[in-house]
């Protein structure tokens, strides 16, 4: 049998880290063959639901499961690990500016940056999932100078779902008939879901659906999908989060499919006149556990302006934690 993978998830015992873990231990994000042991790094006030989560994971028996360790100590979490998974982050409390939630996590994710640098694998791959995931993952890299910055990524994976599911509903095909979904930019409301290079059964998109459709219905739909879910379950998301958190993982270590593209937010190569550097959702494909953003695709007016629109969100964000970025 393979040598372990080791998972380090933080906020593991949070609505999505308790909807993920299980499936982790079982198999779905690193396949069958494959054995995993589960970090699971908490704030101490918080480990006492750790432990009925561990309890749990040790009552499934999940074959594949080779260890458990549950800490609230990032040198024990994050030590040797393979891929860090960071979801603990602080909730926007009752009368919070968005700039303070942004400087509050924000020191959340520097002192992480710090650790898995200092005691994660060297070959170690992030992906961040707390929000503001996008400049998160921008301060926990600038955080890891030993690290490469393309080791550190954000998900937009579950806004690249929804976008699927929607479209699968509207053009009556299956999910799997569907490729080239892109989602452009921040994890937030200035994203951009694209349809325009989609196939559907290897057809264009707009023998099907209109371009009308995708600027009045599609694009603002996906963008609200999580309040449109917190209005019906009184709860965010987490079930479908941590299926994103799966397949986001899951693409980047064992690849994409041939002729197929996924979204993952990861650090700008100046691509699509992007700045460098911002932690930006593009296309990518995935192989042999790393990532390549998709290149040469057009873009009309209109999507060049989103793409802007959403940089400067970014950047405005970047704005807020500068002091936190190491200098030079
Ligand atoms: P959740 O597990 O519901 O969410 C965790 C984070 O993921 C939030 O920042 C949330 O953003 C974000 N997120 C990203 N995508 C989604 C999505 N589609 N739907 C919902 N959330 C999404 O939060 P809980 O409060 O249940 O759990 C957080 C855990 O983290 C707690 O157990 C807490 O103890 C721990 N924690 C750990 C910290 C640390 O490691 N230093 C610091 C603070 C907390 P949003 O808030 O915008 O929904």
């Amino acid at each position: 049998m393979k040598p372990a993978v080791k998972v380090t998830i933080t906020g593991a015992a949070g609505h999505i880290g308790y909807a993920l873990v299980f499936r982790v231990a079982s198999g779905a994000m690193f396949g069958q063959k494959q054995p995993v042991i589960l970090r699971l790094l908490e704030i101490p006030q918080s480990m006492s639901s750790l432990s009925g989560v561990g309890m749990e994971l040790e009552d499934c028996a999940f074959p594949l499961l080779h260890d458990i360790v549950l800490t609230d100590d990032p040198a024990i979490g994050f030590r040797d690990t393979d891929y860090a998974i960071l979801i603990g982050a602080k909730p926007r409390s009752k009368g919070m500016e968005r700039k303070d939630l942004i400087t509050e996590n924000a020191k959340i994710f520097s002192a992480q940056g710090k650790s898995i640098n200092r005691y994660a694998s060297e070959y170690v791959r992030v992906l961040v999932v707390g929000n503001p995931a996008n400049t998160n993952a921008l301060i926990a890299s600038a955080n890891a100078p030993d690290l490469e910055r393309n080791q550190f990524t954000a998900m937009t994976r579950l806004d690249h779902n929804r976008a699927l599911g929607q479209l699968a509903n509207k053009t009556n095909s299956l999910v799997a008939d569907i490729n080239r979904m892109t989602i452009w930019g921040n994890h937030s409301m200035t994203q951009y879901p694209h349809i325009d290079n989609c196939t559907v059964n290897g057809f264009s998109v707009f023998d099907l659906v209109s371009r009308d459709w995708a600027i009045d219905h599609f694009i603002p739909r996906i963008q609200r999908r999580g309040a449109e879910i917190i209005n019906a379950r009184g709860l965010s998301s987490a079930a479908s989060a941590a299926d994103a958190v799966v397949d986001h993982v899951h693409d980047w270590a064992l690849g994409t499919r041939d002729g197929d593209w996924i979204s993952m937010a990861v650090p700008s190569d100046g691509g699509y006149g992007i700045e460098e550097g911002v932690v930006f959702s593009y296309p990518v494909t995935c192989k042999d556990g790393e990532y390549e953003i998709v290149k040469g695709l057009e873009l009309d007016e209109l999507s060049i302006s989103r793409l802007k629109a959403s940089e400067k969100e970014l950047r405005e964000e970047r704005a807020i934690i500068e002091d936190l970025l190491p200098k030079g």
